[in-house]
């Protein structure tokens, strides 16, 4: 199968490779198409972020690069677009939304994706040591971001159970809410490798439960790897794809000059 991945980060943002190494190696492994989405400016953590005033460069970089390879591979230049991030001007060719962060009860922010123990003990001092109420707060964000940025593409939908598995009916019933609300703006939903490529998790996001609802409301899905180096571009999208097959899925979405299009699977 021929494969294409519009979820990866370069060094504009945390990825390890440039644009062109990315782009190299997608054409490489034979695929059809790379989009690039670095992380969106965030004023309140530059930690893994693009600068505040990266984006022009980061799109003529990406353009440049399109115009050099296009007889090799399309190239399309995205973003990844949080929930507390502005939507920038720049013209782009597609938008990822997704939550990274969730402000806590008694103000300040936290990352919901960064580190295990960090999440634990947030929990433990923000919410009651309650990873339901923590899991709330997330999906509600979810919720916000899709409605407030009208994303092309759901990213990495379950994030929040990032560093355990989805066993539990009270955040995983307020995770099929969030899904409910989230295809009313948009209904794309990635199936992303990413915390399998780094050895955290099994499965992709969005896990099993989640897959199942999505799959029988109809919604779409196009595989990411969310891919910070060059090498993990198509980390287990072989696995994904019979992933989405043993839900009944029958088609994948990908990108193409004409616009978002599906293929059969
Ligand atoms: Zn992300
Ligand atoms: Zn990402």
């Amino acid at each position: 199968m021929i494969f294409s991945n519009f979820h990866t980060h370069s060094v504009y943002s945390d990825g390890k490779n440039t644009i062109e190494e990315l782009v190299l190696t997608a054409i490489e492994k034979n695929f059809s198409a790379i989009g690039i989405s670095d992380h969106s400016y965030m004023s309140f953590d530059h930690s893994y972020c693009m600068k505040k005033d990266a984006m022009t460069e980061y799109v003529h970089t990406i353009h440049t690069l399109r115009d050099k390879y296009a007889d090799q591979i399309a190239v399309f230049a995205g973003l990844e677009l949080d929930r507390y991030s502005s939507r920038p001007d720049t013209e782009l060719d597609y938008i990822i939304g997704s939550v990274h962060a969730i402000p806590t009860p008694y103000g300040g922010w936290t990352s919901v994706d960064s580190d295990a123990a960090l999440q634990q003990a947030v929990i433990n001092k923000w919410f009651d040591g309650d990873m339901n109420q923590y899991a709330r707060a997330y999906y509600s964000n979810v919720i916000d971001m899709a409605k407030i940025h009208r994303p092309d593409i759901v990213g990495h939908f379950d994030v929040v159970c990032k560093f355990r598995e989805a066993e539990n009916p009270i955040y995983n019933g307020y995770a099929l809410e969030a899904a409910a609300a989230v295809m009313e703006s948009c209904d794309l939903f990635e199936i992303n490798t990413g915390a399998i490529a780094r050895g955290i998790k099994s499965v992709p996001y969005p896990s099993p439960f989640i897959m199942k609802y999505l799959a029988e409301h109809k919604a779409k899905f196009i595989l990411s790897s969310d891919c910070h180096r060059a090498a993990l571009l198509d980390c287990w999208f072989a696995d994904a794809v019979e992933y989405c097959r043993s839900f009944g899925v029958r088609s994948l979405v990908t990108l193409t000059k004409d616009g978002f299009t599906e293929y059969g699977i």
